[in-house]
């Protein structure tokens, strides 16, 4: 990947922690007077019909706490409550042999020759490395056998270090402020929308982070959800733009993210010179390095999951106002049929 800190370039990637970012989207947030973001309040139950949705729950001081709305978002991660109120504890798909040790670490290794973010194959000391701080954190993740104890996962760190990082550092030339072990998976529920619960992120689908299309791929559910939303409150379409937005977040789950997100993470684990003749993405990759029309390509290609939804707005208007047609041609003949009688 080519160095992406150019700072006029709008397709360079930005990395940041989450935590950093969570402060970005209250900053954001805060400047919506309509807006309230009330802290610690945990979701156990729902109820909804045809007028609206309640939920229901506890805030951390143990009260309970009730809300009422037209719509309720389930965006509530990858345990998410919604979808288990929902769906239970069906969420197909599967869990990799594999999890993802995902360190922070202090060691300067744009100074050894890794850019900002970096995918390295290997077929077993594989790892991501991104710089997440300007004072040169590097969030480091590698894999480690599913089964493997968390105690044993310690030890082998400073060896998986020294194998896989350049300049093959010792336990004192390098300072880690993080370690945490996260199963991976891939799976997504069954309905993204059902009546007025809509689910979003990874309440609603997850995939390995390698790829980096989880929390992406959940910003463009949130995205369009919104968008959908606004549609409705705004008189511009109807709530069947919900459904709208359950077909297509799926189709471009199923059809790129899961695909994309697996391939990905075969391909990291995998020895580039062995597959290099055969996997066109590390082919197009090694293009685009000297060829910016590729880069482009490449970069157009990331933006295929997203969609904009206002396309719909007239569609779903008019599907509407043929629906409510066929009821008046279907009653009105009905009722001739009758008249005869
Ligand atoms: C090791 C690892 C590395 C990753 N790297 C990347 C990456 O490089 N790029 C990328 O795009 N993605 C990455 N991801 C994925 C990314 O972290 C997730 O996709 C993203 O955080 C999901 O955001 P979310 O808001 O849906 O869920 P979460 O971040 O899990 O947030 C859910 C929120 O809901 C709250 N909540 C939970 N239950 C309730 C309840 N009952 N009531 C009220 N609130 C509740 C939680 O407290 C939390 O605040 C990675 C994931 C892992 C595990």
């Amino acid at each position: 990947m080519k160095d992406s800190s150019q700072v006029n370039n709008p397709d360079a990637l930005t990395v940041l922690p989450l935590g950093d970012l969570g402060k970005v989207l209250v900053q954001h947030a805060n400047k919506y007077p309509n807006l309230e973001v009330h802290w610690d309040h945990t979701v156990d139950d729902l109820e909804q019909d045809d007028k609206g949705v309640i939920v229901r729950g506890k805030k951390s001081d143990g009260t309970s706490f009730q809300y009422i709305g037209d719509y309720c978002c389930g965006t509530d991660g990858g345990n998410s409550t919604i979808r288990k109120l929902l769906f239970g504890n069906r969420f197909d798909g599967k869990t990799w042999d594999t999890q993802i040790i995902a360190t922070n670490v202090y060691y300067p290794m744009e100074t050894m020759g890794l850019n900002e973010t970096n995918f390295i194959m290997h077929p077993e000391h594989y790892f991501m490395g991104a710089k997440i701080t300007r004072d040169g954190l590097w969030r480091v993740s590698y894999g480690e056998p599913a089964d493997m104890p968390f105690e044993e996962v310690l030890k082998r760190q400073p060896w998986k270090y020294e194998t896989m990082l350049p300049g093959k550092p010792k336990p004192g030339d390098y300072r880690i402020t993080n370690i945490n072990p996260y199963r991976i998976h891939q799976r997504c529920a069954e309905k993204f929308r059902v009546g007025r619960v809509c689910l979003a992120a990874d309440a609603a689908h997850l995939c390995n982070p390698f790829g980096g299309l989880g929390l992406t791929g959940g910003i463009v559910d949130v995205g369009g959800l919104s968008q959908c939303l606004i549609g409705i409150a705004e008189g511009k379409t109807t709530d069947a733009i919900l459904d709208k937005y359950d077909e297509e977040r799926r189709r471009i789950w199923h059809e790129i993210i899961n695909p994309v997100s697996s391939g990905n993470f075969v391909r990291v684990s995998s020895d580039p010179d062995v597959i290099a003749e055969t996997d066109e993405i590390i082919q197009m990759s090694r293009k685009a390095w000297h060829d910016d029309e590729v880069l482009k390509q490449q970069h157009a290609f990331a933006y295929g999951i997203c969609h904009d939804f206002s396309q719909y707005f007239d569609k779903v208007e008019r599907a509407k106002a043929d629906q409510t047609r066929k009821g008046q041609i279907s009653v009105n003949h009905v009722e001739f049929v009758a008249g005869e009688g």
